[in-house]
């Protein structure tokens, strides 16, 4: 019998020999390969600042800090997310409005977008979630997808990229599009620093407010501290920021995922193009929907719905497929399900009909580089078979 887990991390290249070169160094925390890390993750997005943190939770927090969120500030946030998407938003004493998704890409539409912008005037930031790692449709300037309609109404646009690394939305890469978007290095995300996350922006003062925060409110960071010609001890704070930084051996390991970021993406790609072609004809099972080329997408989590003509439940073919040695995880229960949510802001379900849907029905199959093409006719095989095809 296969055993084939949900994720399998792939620490294959030049993780050690650079986790290494930094214990040799005697220098564990921020420092020069944050700093690569950076610059080669800026390279690769096409954004004017990349800046490293400790998480992508802590990325999202930052950002709405940066852009100005206070108490009481309405942010749109979907309820097809993790928690992390909209807690951040509590951080500030804000509040999160929350919005249904599309049934077919589990994303926010312009549609929904604008629609919510109207019954909503006040709020003043819209995050978006790149599901899955197809980048939602952002739209260029002069189409009416959703930077237009957050431009025209003077919203702004934090994204929550966390699964989308590398995916590119037309001819730019996601985290060269809204305001500030940030990323997530978790251990199971397209690449791993063990714990990390990355925030871009093309915003100056978004990058200078950022850099300040994520170390204490610390006018010079520890880096420059000791190597800059001035006298190393003195700094001043300018505000009370946070402890979010990357220390190197993070960034050592992030290094090495960074450089076999595309050969992964593609290999997870072929994982995805393998289920697309052996699920379509199975009628109790909805694919997702793909609106960009597949090269755009990043193939972070292949998620499948069962439709009301599944002989099953959502939760008995994921304990099938547990016997079958096949694991299997849930992306999401929505976040108006969730009892701090509901029970803060008086959430019904019915008002989020689409994501009640996909609640009902979704289950996320294993996607990464080592698949071989029999464990992933094996899933596709069992999958067909307790759905009685
Ligand atoms: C993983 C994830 C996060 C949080 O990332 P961390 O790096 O663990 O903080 C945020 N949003 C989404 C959509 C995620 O999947």
């Amino acid at each position: 019998m296969y055993k084939i887990p949900y994720a399998r991390v792939d620490c294959s290249g030049n993780e050690y020999k650079y986790v290494k070169e930094v214990l040799d160094s005697g220098w564990l925390t921020t420092a020069s390969k944050t700093h690569k890390l950076e610059e080669n993750f800026k390279k690769i997005v096409g954004a004017k600042h990349a800046l490293a943190v400790n998480s992508c939770t802590s990325a999202l927090h930052l950002a709405l800090e940066a852009v100005g969120v206070q108490e009481g500030d309405k942010v749109l946030v979907p309820t097809w997310t993790f928690t992390a998407s909209a807690e951040i938003i509590r951080y500030l004493g804000a509040d999160p409005v929350f919005l249904d998704v599309d049934y077919e890409t589990s994303s926010l539409t312009p549609e929904i977008v604008a629609e919510s912008i109207e019954r909503y005037p006040d709020a003043k930031v819209l995050i978006v979630v790149h599901f899955a790692g197809q980048a939602a449709p952002m739209g260029l300037e002069d189409t009416d997808e959703i930077m237009a309609i957050c431009r025209k109404n003077g919203i702004i646009v934090v994204e929550d990229a966390a699964h989308a690394f590398p995916s590119r939305c037309g001819n730019q890469y996601v985290g060269n599009i809204g305001d500030v978007t940030c990323f997530s290095f978790y251990a199971n995300k397209t690449m791993t620093t063990g714990e990390g996350g990355m925030l871009t922006t093309n915003k100056d003062d978004i990058a200078e407010r950022v850099k300040l925060m994520r170390l204490h409110g610390i006018d010079r960071d520890v880096w420059d501290r000791f190597t800059s010609s001035k006298v190393s001890w003195e700094y001043d704070i300018r505000a009370p920021g946070y402890k979010y930084n990357m220390p190197d051996i993070n960034a050592a390991v992030g290094l090495a995922q960074l450089e076999q970021v595309f050969d992964k993406r593609d290999k997870r790609q072929h994982c995805a193009e393998f289920y697309l072609d052996n699920l379509k004809d199975i009628e109790a099972v909805d694919l997702p929907k793909i609106r960009v080329p597949l090269s755009d997408h990043a193939w972070h989590i292949f998620a499948i719905t069962l439709n009301n003509k599944a002989q099953v439940s959502r939760n008995d073919l994921i304990k099938l497929l547990a016997e079958d040695g096949i694991g299997t995880s849930v992306h999401y229960k929505p976040l108006h399900r969730m009892s701090y949510y509901k029970e803060k802001y008086a959430l019904e379900n019915a008002h989020y009909p689409n994501s009640e849907k996909l609640w009902k029905g979704c289950i996320s199959l294993p996607i990464y580089s080592g698949l071989s093409d029999e464990e992933l006719k094996y899933i596709c095989d069992r999958v067909r078979v307790h759905l009685k095809l």
